[in-house]
């Protein structure tokens, strides 16, 4: 027996032994916040809704209850989880996983770019969790012969304002429709928007409200600066700070998947590691990418907002908006990347002549004026003629390489959008042609 109101343990929480040992071998040495107020209401089989973020603990905070009750009632096709992106579709699979590690749970994911069949074949095997993004799951739904989810006894639909504005709605509640009423339901969100609102009213039965308040925060361990350039100088100016700050990890976004492929091109045309991430990318490739970044292999992600969210890439020293975020939501989720668990990092935003409005905006949410990144415009800008050249290559390179997809004809979405081949390249620091003659003040 654990003294009542103590939350400090998986076990005080109620967490059966076998799912506590693993919590042990992931080596979590107490429940996070969102854990603590989530497991206790979860195992009395309530429905949660929980307002939380990504980093806070949220996967285990659903998947421990609800590996608990597959252990009291072994059944296949227990639990359906809705994510909004492939990547934390992966990225939960790996977390329900080891957590069921000692249990033996069986998983599949189920999303797009990947061939159906491979995944119709995985749904006949039925699995305990299936991990699915919405779009996907109807389509097995309505086409994969003898695939149904009337056992379902959990369903858990995670970032679900993410889910609702990537326009799943529809499919979201063709799923609602073809699963059993009687469940548990978890719904978890960043955010509380109308649309949340309304598909909490639809699929939770008395739900108990969880929160921990992440309320557009920044940590205090997170430098912010930004930088005001004229558009035409900003990859000049990226270079420049890779190069300042060479020896750290970066993530830079871009706003669109076309400037992600273009940036990375560049820069590897400049010998540096960088390795591209966006929605037009196999995903193979995608995954790919981000696990060689996870492991150090590469040491710049250019990537879009596919990777704002949700991505738990855990050695990010500087994020750099390259291309200012549209929504200003998107900048806290951006610089999120960094500065986690109690690491320091640094985020710099550029601002153009045409960002000036989205800037304030982002400065109005966080609440602060931030500071000039530090830079010498004639020490930047010596860097002109190479990056020029980079560019040039890129833009030929990228050229080349739509040429070639449109001659093999082979319009599918997921169609590989592959970098291509890199031309030699020395590694390192980019050097300018000229000799930089004034001193850093
Ligand atoms: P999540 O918010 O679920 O994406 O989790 C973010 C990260 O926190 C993941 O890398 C988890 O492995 C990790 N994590 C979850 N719960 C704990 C815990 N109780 N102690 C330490 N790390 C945790």
């Amino acid at each position: 027996m654990t003294e009542a109101g103590d939350l400090s343990t998986f076990q005080s929480l109620g967490v059966v032994d076998v799912l506590c040992e693993a919590c042990e071998r992931l080596e979590w040495k107490e429940p996070t916040k969102i854990q603590q107020e989530a497991i206790p209401v979860a195992l009395e089989g309530k429905d949660i809704i929980g307002l939380a973020e990504t980093g806070s603990g949220k996967t285990a905070a659903f998947a421990l209850p609800i590996l608990q009750a597959l252990l009291d009632n072994p059944q296949r096709l227990f639990a359906l989880i809705l994510t909004p992106t492939r990547e934390l579709a992966f990225q939960i699979s790996e977390q329900v996983e080891a957590l069921g590690s000692g249990i033996g749970v069986k998983c599949v994911v189920v999303v797009g770019g990947i061939d159906m069949m491979t995944q119709a074949i995985m749904l006949a095997k039925k699995p305990h969790v299936v991990i699915a993004t919405p779009g996907r799951l109807v389509d097995h739904l309505e086409n994969t012969k003898g695939f149904h989810l009337r056992s379902l006894k959990y369903l858990v639909m995670d970032e679900a304002d993410r889910i609702l504005n990537m326009d799943f709605e529809v499919e979201v509640n063709k799923i609602l429709k073809v699963i059993p009423r009687e469940r548990r339901t978890y719904l978890f969100s960043a955010t509380m928007t109308q649309k949340v609102h309304k598909l909490q009213r639809a699929s939770l039965k008395n739900p108990v409200k969880v929160e921990v308040s992440t309320k557009y925060t920044t940590v205090e361990k997170l430098q912010q600066s930004y930088l005001f350039i004229p558009s035409k100088y900003k990859d000049c100016y990226l270079v420049s700070i890779l190069n300042d700050l060479a020896g750290n990890s970066f993530i830079v976004f871009c706003g669109t998947c076309n400037n992600t492929q273009r940036v990375a091109l560049m820069l590897r045309n400049l010998g540096m590691s960088a390795v591209p991430l966006h929605g037009h990318m196999a995903q193979e490739k995608r995954l790919g990418a981000l696990n060689k970044f996870k492991s150090k292999g590469q040491s710049i992600l250019i990537a879009t907002d596919v990777a704002s969210r949700g991505l738990d890439i855990p050695h990010v020293d500087v994020v750099i908006n390259f291309d200012i975020p549209t929504h200003s939501k998107d900048y806290i989720h951006r610089v999120g990347r960094t500065a986690r668990a109690g690491r320091s990092g640094k985020a710099i935003t550029f601002v153009t002549q045409y960002d000036v409005e989205l800037y304030q905006r982002i400065e109005q949410l966080i609440g602060k004026r931030l500071p000039k990144y530090p830079t010498i415009e004639d020490e930047v800008l010596v860097l002109m003629e190479r990056v020029t050249e980079a560019q040039r290559h890129a833009k030929m390179e990228l050229r080349e390489f739509e040429e070639k997809k449109k001659k093999r004809k082979r319009p599918h979405e997921d169609e590989e959008v592959d970098i291509p081949a890199i031309r030699k390249v020395r590694p390192g620091k980019v050097k300018p042609r000229t000799k930089i003659s004034k001193k850093r003040k």
